[in-house]
C-alpha cells in the first residue's frame, strides 16, 4: 500500500532531507559496516572525528567560512545561546549591548541578555507589530557597544532580513537559527553565528556556532567551563560527550544541501521559487488571504498569514490536514497560518499547497 503524499510544514523540529533520513536509515544498525550505530561509537574514534570533520567541511565550504573562523558544534539549543553570547562578551565589559527587537526570538535573546548585563534596544518592532526589520538609518547605534546581536529570521513572525545591519568595528552577532544555510551570506561581516539545528540542518540537540577568533580572546576567565567559547573552541567541540547522532544528521543535511543541490546558491534559488508561489496565492487573492509581513522582509523560510475570520483559519487548518497539508496552524502568540518552508520543502509541497488555498478560497471566499 503507498502512503499518501505529506508535507511536514511544522517550524521546528522541521522536515529534513528524504535522501538524509534514508542514509541514516541505511546505516543504522551498523555505520559504514563496522557494527556498531553512529549512537554507540565512541565520540574519541575515528568514525566521530570523521563524522564532526565532514559536517564542519560542509558548513565552512557551504558558506565559504573564511580561515578566521571557528565551527562549533554545542549543545543547548539557540536558547542557550542567548545566554552564552552576553556571559561571554557583554558582563564585566562595563559597555550596552545593543539589541535588534524583531520579533518573539529577538525578545527572547534580550531577556537573557539582560540578565548578564546592560542591554540597548536601538529599534523596536513591537508598535508595528513587528511587520518588518528596520532600515539601516533607524538603528541606534552606539560605537562603543559591546557588540550588536539581530536576528535574522523571526521565526514565528515571518520577517527576514536580507542584508546585515552595518556596525563597523562593533561585532555583529546573528541569531540565524531559522535560515541557516537557506542562501549564501558574507561570513565575513559576522561576529558570531549560531543556529539551533532543528530548523534547516538537522534534529534538535546540536546548535552551529561560527565565531571569529579574535573574540575568543575576550572570553572572560571562570566561566563554566560547558558555557566558554575559547574552551569550546579549544577542545574543537570535544570538551564533553557531543550528540553524535545529532552532529551526523547534520553532516548528511549538509552534504545534501552540498552534493544534491549544489550549493547555497542553487539553494536559494529553489527557497525564493517555493516561497513566491505563496506569496503570490495570498497576493493573488483579492484580501482573502492576508500576509502578516510587509513585502520587502516577507520571510523565505516562515510564510505567515490570515484568513477573514478564526473560525475560517480553524477551518482551513482542519481541511489542510485532511489532504496531507501538516502543521500550518500559526504559533500561538500571533495567531493565524503559518508555512515553515525551509531548505527540505520541495518545491512541489509549495505547488500543492497553492493549489489547496486556491480551492479552499473558490470554496468559502
Ligand atoms: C527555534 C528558534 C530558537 C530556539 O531554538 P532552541 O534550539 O529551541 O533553543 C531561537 N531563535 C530562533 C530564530 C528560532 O527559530
Amino acid at each position: 500500500m503507498s502512503e499518501k503524499t505529506i508535507y511536514n510544514f511544522c517550524a521546528g523540529p522541521a522536515a529534513l532531507p528524504k535522501p538524509a533520513i534514508e542514509q541514516a536509515q541505511k546505516e543504522l544498525l551498523s555505520y559504514k559496516g563496522i557494527g556498531m550505530s553512529v549512537m554507540e561509537i565512541s565520540h574519541r574514534s575515528k568514525w566521530a572525528d570523521e563524522i564532526i570533520g565532514e559536517a564542519e567541511d560542509n558548513i565552512r565550504t557551504l558558506l565559504n567560512v573564511p580561515d578566521n573562523y571557528h565551527v562549533l558544534f554545542l549543545q543547548g539549543g539557540a536558547s542557550l545561546q542567548f545566554s552564552m553570547i552576553p556571559m561571554n562578551f557583554l558582563q564585566g565589559t562595563g559597555k550596552p549591548a545593543d539589541y535588534i527587537h524583531t520579533g518573539s526570538w529577538a525578545n527572547k535573546a534580550i531577556a537573557e541578555a539582560k540578565k548578564e548585563g546592560e542591554v540597548s534596544i536601538v529599534w523596536n518592532g513591537k508598535d508595528e507589530n513587528f511587520v518588518r526589520t528596520p532600515a539601516q538609518s533607524e538603528l541606534k547605534l552606539d560605537p562603543n557597544a559591546a557588540y550588536v546581536h539581530f536576528t535574522s529570521n523571526e521565526t514565528i513572525q515571518g520577517v527576514e532580513y536580507f542584508e546585515e545591519p552595518e556596525t563597523g568595528n562593533v561585532p555583529l552577532m546573528c541569531d540565524a537559527s531559522s535560515d541557516f544555510l537557506s542562501r549564501p551570506i558574507p561570513v565575513e561581516k559576522y561576529g558570531l553565528i549560531y543556529a539551533g539545528a532543528q530548523k534547516n540542518i538537522g534534529p534538535a540537540g546540536v546548535t552551529a556556532v561560527i565565531i571569529r577568533d579574535d573574540l575568543l580572546e575576550r572570553v572572560p576567565e571562570g566561566l563554566p567551563s560547558l558555557l566558554d567559547y575559547k574552551n569550546m573552541a579549544d577542545n574543537k567541540s570535544l570538551y564533553n560527550t557531543p550528540p553524535m547522532f545529532a552532529i551526523y544528521m547534520v553532516m548528511l543535511t549538509t552534504r545534501w544541501v552540498r552534493n544534491d543541490i549544489g550549493g547555497l546558491k542553487a539553494m536559494e534559488t529553489v527557497n525564493r521559487k517555493k516561497a513566491d508561489l505563496l506569496y503570490e496565492a495570498i497576493d493573488n487573492s483579492n484580501g482573502f488571504y492576508r500576509g502578516h509581513a510587509k513585502p520587502e522582509c516577507r520571510s523565505r523560510m516562515n510564510v505567515t498569514w490570515r484568513l477573514p475570520s478564526e473560525d475560517l483559519e480553524k477551518q482551513f487548518i482542519a481541511e489542510a490536514e485532511q489532504e496531507g497539508f501538516l502543521q500550518l496552524k500559526g504559533h500561538r502568540s500571533v495567531g493565524g497560518l503559518r508555512a515553515s518552508i525551509y531548505n527540505a520543502m520541495p518545491v512541489e509541497g509549495c505547488e500543492a499547497l497553492r493549489g489547496f488555498m486556491a480551492e479552499f478560497q473558490k470554496k468559502n471566499a
